[in-house]
């Protein structure tokens, strides 16, 4: 269960927003996103995988939240562990010799494709 925020390495992207396909956080005009509906979170790990700052942390027990604190999440290296094991983290080098799904962030950074052609008259 998707279980804290690091408000110090959160940049208010809001790509977690996006990338939650269970609507379990909130945006926040000039801040960062707000766990809104933890019970609802289905430890996917897909907002641990996609947050860019490694500012996130999912616990693999499914029916937290445990109480893990930031502190402790810190202390242990586990901020975008996933990510890194995945292979989604720049330098992580053994899991993208396992895994390429990492590709789909270069594909996230490419310019949308323009839209169907006018058919104004
Ligand atoms: S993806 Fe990461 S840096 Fe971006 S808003 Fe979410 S937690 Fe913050
Ligand atoms: S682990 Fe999945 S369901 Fe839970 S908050 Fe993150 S993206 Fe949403």
């Amino acid at each position: 269960m998707i279980e804290l925020i690091s408000a110090e390495r959160c940049t208010g992207c809001n790509i977690c927003v996006r990338a939650c396909p269970v609507n379990v956080f909130d945006t926040v005009p000039g801040a960062m996103p707000v766990i809104a509906r933890q019970a609802d979170c289905q430890s996917c790990f897909m907002c641990e995988l996609w947050c860019p700052e490694d500012a996130l942390y999912v616990a693999p027990e499914p029916d937290g939240p445990t109480g893990i604190t930031l502190a402790e999440v810190t202390a242990r290296g586990l901020l975008g562990s996933y990510r890194r094991a995945i292979g989604w983290a720049p330098g992580s080098g053994a899991g993208r010799g396992a895994d390429l799904s990492f590709q789909l962030l270069a594909a996230e950074a490419r310019p949308a494709p323009p839209g169907p052609a006018s058919s104004a008259t």
